[in-house]
């Protein structure tokens, strides 16, 4: 792991200000991991700039106060909300794991306010794109 780590994915404001335990499962550990060396260390290393996580892995308490969905990837680890602060900038994010890196669901969400790119624990990844408006 290059440029990205487990506590970046870990972090969360939410979880600071609600005094919600964020501590990963060795499993999702093993996910974020795979996520970071196979998508996005190498995102990364195309882009040149730095890339922000939003948010990686989320505690079910954590998943539960923002609102994610009960079947979240971000449960598991497995899913990452990523920006570099410009739309343009972000759909080039999009554009380049669309064309380059392997990806279980790809989500420009919200005309390119963020992308969500996620990877299967057992790399039967999808391929899926969304994009949410
Ligand atoms: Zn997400």
């Amino acid at each position: 792991m290059k440029y990205f780590s487990i506590k970046e994915l870990c972090r969360s404001a939410t979880a600071n200000e609600l005094g919600i335990d964020n501590t990963p499962t060795d499993r999702a550990v093993e996910n974020m991991t795979r996520l970071i060396k196979v998508v996005l260390d190498p995102l990364r290393e195309a882009y040149g700039q730095p890339i922000t996580v939003n948010s990686g892995y989320r505690s079910p308490a954590l998943n539960k106060a923002v609102g994610g969905v009960k079947s979240s990837q971000h449960l598991t680890g497995e899913a990452a909300d990523i920006t570099v602060g410009s739309k343009e900038g972000n759909k080039w994010l999009f554009e380049y794991i669309k064309n380059n890196l392997p990806y279980d669901q790809l989500i420009d969400e919200y005309d390119y306010s963020w992308v969500h790119v996620s990877l299967d624990a057992d790399m039967c990844n999808r391929g899926e794109i969304i994009h949410t408006r």
